[in-house]
């Protein structure tokens, strides 16, 4: 197929769901990723949030190439011992629970959602509702797109999912208080919004909503979908707060490329779901249990959570001098190796511009350039990326 070849069968055969840019590529490794004619780029948005451990990592790939040549798929009514090893793994590197794994980011949320309200069930006067807040993101199915509360993602989906309110002002813990009822079953939360434009929840809000959730007997869910995996600096988002949560959801890096999803839920919790209640099919096949253990190993074995501190200062003291040289920088902000960017103008010709100098970044909220690199990450690359920047910005006019 040439080049035209492949625009053409994508506008006739697939359906245009997605804001495409014309850039075909097809190999990866580590932190980059090389197009149909062979030029490199600089990944530092691997994936969407999918590459924590960068572009075909050696411990995924060693891991996934020894399950596919003996089994591939397996119901979930037998026993695999990668399944049994990626659950144990999960829960000792957060804490003591159970694993249901499925998919998706939108589909460890939906099973979350159902948990909760499978528990709120049993209270005398039934809770169901569910608080989510402002510029939240957990998915696309009807829940979860309900739950994530953006006009802009719901429109012409309706009528949404019943027992959600959504939209509360996000670090605004008196907000929160008073929109609690005694059907509240639960909070759902990113400790740091991605898609919602890199917003970092405070210390004392986190831990208002645990006294808060612990007083009512509600639920908090943290949705570690991007957060999780190393990408604060912690394995997962919320250690970096005083609190424990009573479930989180897990998805993007975690299969390192592959597939899978899964939500962990208190061990009192999680025995709420008995046979029958929910389930799916491909949820925590072999391969995908197999590269997210070798995901594990890497973060682990490549020492990438002292990594991500150590360079999350680095990219952070760069970004500061960026932001102090450029008008169109309004504020520089983030958390660990997740970095937000926010422009006075729209990001969307910064982002071509620096695909044009071979550099790969996102633009979310319209305004706020998202840098997600690998975990693994040197301060040369750091070096490239901030100077790819500063020159496209150095082009871009801003009358402000
Ligand atoms: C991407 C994302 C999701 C949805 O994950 P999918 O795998 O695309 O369904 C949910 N929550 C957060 C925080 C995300 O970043």
């Amino acid at each position: 197929m040439t080049k035209q070849d492949i625009f053409d069968a994508y506008s006739d055969y697939i359906m245009p769901t997605y804001t495409k840019m014309p850039h075909i590529f097809v190999k990866g490794k580590g932190m980059r990723l090389y197009d149909i004619d062979g030029k490199e780029y600089l990944d530092f948005f691997p994936g969407w949030g999918v590459g924590n451990v960068g572009h075909c990592h050696s411990s995924v790939l060693s891991a996934v190439r020894d399950q596919v040549g003996k089994l591939i798929h397996l119901p979930n009514n037998y026993y695999h011992p990668a399944q049994a090893k990626l659950a144990r793994e999960i829960v000792r590197n957060s804490f003591d629970g159970k694993v249901f794994f499925s998919n998706s980011g939108a589909e460890a949320n939906e099973a979350a959602i159902k948990l909760a309200r499978a528990y709120g069930s049993k209270f005398d006067t039934p809770k169901y509702e569910i608080i989510t807040f402002e510029n939240a993101f957990h998915g696309r199915t009807l829940a979860t797109v309900t739950a994530t509360g953006q006009r802009k993602y719901q429109k012409g989906f309706e009528p949404l999912v019943e027992g959600f309110k959504t939209n509360l002002p996000f670090n605004d813990f008196s907000a929160l208080a008073s929109a609690v009822s005694d059907k509240t079953v639960g909070v759902l939360l990113e400790v740091v919004q991605g898609e919602g434009g890199i917003n970092v929840a405070e210390n004392g809000f986190v831990s208002s909503i645990r006294r808060l959730c612990d007083e009512k007997k509600m639920l908090l869910i943290i949705d570690e979908v991007q957060t999780g995996l190393g990408r604060t600096g912690k394995m997962f988002g919320y250690q970096n707060y005083d609190i424990k949560p009573d479930m989180i959801t897990l998805a993007k890096s975690l299969g390192g490329g592959l597939p899978i999803g899964c939500m962990l839920a208190k061990r009192e919790i999680a025995d709420t779901l008995q046979p029958g209640m929910h389930a799916s099919t491909f949820g925590g096949s072999p391969i995908v249990c197999k590269a997210a253990l070798g995901v594990f190993k890497a973060i682990i074995k490549d020492k990438m959570l002292g990594n991500t501190q150590k360079m999350s200062s680095y990219l952070f003291a760069e970004l500061k001098g960026l932001s102090a040289k450029h008008k169109s920088i309004k504020e520089v902000r983030g958390l660990g190796l997740m970095a937000g960017i926010e422009l006075n103008i729209n990001g969307k010709t910064v982002v071509e511009e620096c695909i044009k100098h071979g550099l790969l970044i996102n633009c979310t909220h319209d305004r706020v350039l998202r840098l997600m690199p690998a975990l693994n990450v040197t301060k040369r690359q750091i070096d490239l990326a901030v100077r790819t920047i500063d020159k496209v910005l150095q082009g871009v006019s801003y009358a402000g």
